[in-house]
């Protein structure tokens, strides 16, 4: 099978893998993304209505303390807001009752993008060039060479669509997700393999709903949107507003455990009439509802995501190392950095190191950060 040559690959095309490509969009290199979904973004997905983009991955950033994210969307010239958080919260017990309380402001204070996160992902494609980038590209094996990597896609243990060649290799998805579901020949290290396969994927064990309507009742009855809940399905709500005017809406994370999460027709259902209890019964018709379970995502979740994490770990590269086959294969993804990992930073810092390494190693010092 004829296989193209390139300098870098690029596998995954989350926020990590597109920002590392179009940082070497700025150098003399040839680059190619391979994706595996049929849309860019990974974790980040923002559907739209009535030209508001809702986000059922990540919509938050700090930019008291992600100076990364702030400094981007500056340069691309995207807007933030902050998050709505103005009037009381809503707390339900196990039983069922339901309290108004005070309202919790969020501290450093969380911003919203205004047109979704993926506009970030959107403005970056800018700058890389189409026939660079390859999504419904599912890498499956990779390959060490005398000159780099092959680069084999499709299904495991059947013929490969298609095959690439690269002088280096970026590897910008969860490293629990790359042991899992690709073959690396020769076999990776027993420790390294055993550590990418301990490093949890942030939120891939999680649902993310958002349920849009015409006017925001619930800050007409003093209500923030905040919302928390014992008893389920949700477990944490928000207001997910549009900043400019309406739709309004309301956000947040299913609480309940994915091996609970089988009937979305049914969690629909017990998620309206929760939002009822919470915010009025205006909450049971929204004029659109929008859903993702992470954990049945096969790109995002293995089966060792599925039972809900239970604090943000401390994430760095695996066993320690940045990359692997002296310089020829190197980690991005958020959960190879080693500061905010898991979270946007994390896969803007993880990806600009591996450029940085994948330059050092060309002999270039070409790749100049956007920010
Ligand atoms: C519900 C939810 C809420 C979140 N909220 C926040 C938040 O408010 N703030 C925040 O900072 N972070 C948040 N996060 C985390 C944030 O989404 C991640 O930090 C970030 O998106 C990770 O980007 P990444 O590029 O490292 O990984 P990913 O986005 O996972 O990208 C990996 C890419 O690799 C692709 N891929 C997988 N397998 C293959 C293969 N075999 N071949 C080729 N491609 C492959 C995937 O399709 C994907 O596009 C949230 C995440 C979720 C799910």
């Amino acid at each position: 099978m004829h296989a193209e040559t390139f300098d870098t690959i690029i596998v995954g095309g989350g926020l990590s893998g597109v920002y590392a490509a179009s940082l070497l969009a700025g150098t003399k290199g040839s680059f190619l993304i391979l994706e595996a979904r049929e849309r860019l973004g990974g974790r980040i997905l923002s559907p739209e209505y009535q030209g508001f983009f809702c986000d059922l991955g990540p919509s938050w950033y700090w930019p008291a303390i992600h100076p990364k994210m702030a400094h981007l969307i500056q340069a691309l010239g995207l807007e933030g807001y902050p998050q709505f958080d103005s009037g009381c919260g809503r707390f339900e017990r196990f039983n069922g009752s339901v309290q108004t309380v005070r309202g919790y402001v969020m501290e450093p204070p969380s911003f919203r993008l205004a047109g979704g996160m993926m506009a970030l992902v959107r403005r970056l494609c800018e700058r890389i060039p189409e026939r660079a980038i390859h999504i419904n590209n599912p890498v499956c094996r990779i390959e060490k060479t005398e000159e780099g990597a092959l680069v084999s896609v499709g299904e495991l243990d059947r013929e490969p669509w298609a095959q690439f060649r690269a002088r280096q290799l970026i590897l910008a998805l969860p490293p629990r997700l790359a042991a899992a579901t690709m073959l690396f020949e020769p076999e990776l290290p027993h420790d390294l393999a055993q550590a990418m396969l301990r490093i949890g994927t942030w939120m891939a064990g999680q649902a993310k709903f958002c349920a849009l309507y015409d006017a925001p009742f619930w800050r007409t009855a003093g209500l923030s949107g905040e919302g928390f809940s014992e008893r389920g399905p949700l477990g944490e709500i928000h207001d997910g507003s549009n900043d400019a005017g309406g739709p309004y809406g309301l956000t947040g994370f299913v609480g309940i455990p994915a091996v609970q999460r089988s009937r979305p027709d049914l969690l629909l259902e017990e998620i309206l009439c929760q939002l009822a209890s919470l915010y009025g019964k205006e909450a049971l018709n929204p004029t659109a509802f929008f859903y993702r379970d992470w954990a049945r995502e096969r790109f995002t979740a293995t089966p060792y995501d599925q039972p809900p994490m239970v604090e943000h770990p401390l994430y760095h590269p695996p066993a320690g190392r940045t990359s692997i086959w002296n310089g020829t294969v190197h980690f991005a993804g958020t959960e190879t950095a080693d500061e905010h990992g898991g979270y946007l930073e994390g896969a803007l810092a993880a990806a600009e190191r591996a450029v940085y390494e994948v330059c050092s190693m060309e002999g270039s010092d070409q790749a100049k950060p956007l920010i």
